[in-house]
C-alpha cells in the first residue's frame, strides 16, 4: 500500500482540513473549501515520482 494515512480530519469555517501522513513520514495539510477549491500544503514531489505502481 502507498497511500497517505489520514490522520485527523475536522471542519473550519472555511472548509474541511485533512491531516494525513505520507508514507516516507511527512505530514500533509488538505483543505477543500466550501466552494469546491482545494488546497495542499506540505506537499512533496520526491515520493508521487518514487511511486510507480
Ligand atoms: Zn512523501
Amino acid at each position: 500500500m502507498s497511500q497517505n494515512t489520514i490522520i485527523s480530519r475536522h471542519t473550519t469555517s472555511q472548509g474541511v482540513v485533512t491531516w494525513s501522513r505520507c508514507v516516507c513520514g511527512r505530514l500533509q495539510m488538505n483543505m477543500t473549501s466550501y466552494d469546491g477549491k482545494t488546497l495542499t500544503a506540505g506537499g512533496h514531489a520526491h515520493c508521487s515520482s518514487r511511486i510507480s505502481s
